[in-house]
């Protein structure tokens, strides 16, 4: 990516009276939560078939237009990314590996036949958004503006078709730090009758629809006393794919770690790849493996495996202590890779240890 610098204006800020008051400002950013509060601004450009992307610009955040018969609420054509921007403690923006949010939208664009963006179009949403809203970046430790992309059918038309209008926006949610009770284990859920994905579907595209599909078995799992829900292939129920919206690893105490091979049905997280490249420059044996149910929980109960956690953009790396299903309940122990890798992480990110892999994007 070229720096910040040639990327920045391509989105012109429109002049804006909508802006938060100071006490409004002050009341969400003394009490961060996730995804309630919005910054002032938002990207904003429409595609259309004939004419490709028009005007880009930064808009006072607001209601839409949208009239009933737009298609993306029939049909769901959307697709969506999610990525953070982090205030250093010398105050420098950052992004973390932002172009590979920008050609994971277009993968799922591509599934959801909708237009492609160009990732310096993308990224420079998300800088000039940044730039704009520098305000709304927290200042409080693990704290960050949360940044969602995302492009729908804006189309009025009720056939199916692939929408010959296409809204995109890049919106920022002031957030607090996920680990607001500190790094606990949470417990998750097993889903056997539901599935999010199945071969040849849209599990691996960041699309609206398959996070629609996740909801009843995550309400299943809260009934159960669960945090989260565990999803299977969808084909033979058999192999454990991914949480609703995070990435999984087990480690093993002979020294390996296994993540599920990308099958086409999970989502291929950033996360996930950080992780495996930091492990495996660090000398451990990672594998991309089917990892089926049964063996998982033996594994647990025989002492051979020593950890298991989830990854994914909002917690980073978080420990599983729990894992139930029908029929069986298992504690899972945990250790100190967990904990290491997420500082690992978390220490590039900001800024306090080395970036060897340019994965950080100054703002
Ligand atoms: N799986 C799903 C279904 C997700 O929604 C997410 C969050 N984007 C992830 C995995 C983790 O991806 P990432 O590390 O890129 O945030």
């Amino acid at each position: 990516l070229p720096p910040a610098d040639e990327l920045a204006g391509r989105w012109a800020a429109q002049a804006h009276d909508h802006k938060a008051s100071d006490g409004e400002y002050q009341r969400i950013m003394s009490d961060l939560a996730f995804g309630k509060d919005f910054s002032d601004y938002m990207a904003h450009a429409i595609w259309t078939k004939d004419g490709g992307w028009g005007e880009k610009t930064l808009q006072p955040y607001g209601p839409l237009p949208v009239t009933p018969g737009t298609s993306v609420l029939h049909y769901g054509q959307e697709v969506f990314e999610g990525l953070k921007a982090y205030r250093r403690a010398d105050n420098s923006l950052w992004l973390f590996r932002p172009a590979f949010n920008a050609n994971r939208f277009n993968q799922s664009a591509r599934r959801l036949a909708l237009p492609e963006l160009p990732v310096e179009d993308f990224v420079g949403s998300c800088v000039d958004l940044v730039r704009q809203d520098e305000r709304w970046v927290p200042s409080e430790d693990g704290a960050t503006l949360y940044l969602r992309p995302f492009m729908y059918a804006s189309e009025a038309f009720l056939g199916v078709h692939p929408a010959a209008e296409v809204t995109y926006l890049n919106i920022g949610s002031p957030s607090g730090s996920y680990f607001q009770g500190g790094f606990s284990p949470v417990s998750i859920y097993v889903s056997e009758d539901y599935h999010r994905a199945g071969p040849g579907g849209t599990g691996e595209a960041k699309t609206s629809g398959n996070y629609a599909a996740s909801l009843q078995p995550q309400e299943i799992a809260y009934e159960k006393g669960y945090e989260q829900v565990c999803f299977l292939d969808g084909e033979t129920n058999t192999y454990i794919d991914e949480l609703g919206g995070m990435n999984v690893f087990v480690v093993y105490k002979d020294g390996h770690v296994a993540t599920p091979a990308l099958t086409g049905c999970i989502l291929e997280g950033g996360t996930r790849g950080a992780i495996k490249q930091l492990l495996a420059e660090e000398g451990v044996d990672v594998r991309e493996e089917r990892i089926a149910l049964q063996e998982l929980l033996d594994d647990i109960k025989s002492g051979k495996i020593s950890e298991f956690f989830a990854c994914g953009t909002a917690a980073v790396v978080t420990p599983i202590g729990k894992l139930g299903g029908e029929g069986f309940v298992v504690d899972v122990p945990t250790g100190p890779l967990t904990k290491h890798i997420h500082d690992r992480i978390t220490d590039i990110q900001w800024g306090r240890a080395e970036d060897t892999h340019g994965w950080c994007y100054r703002v």
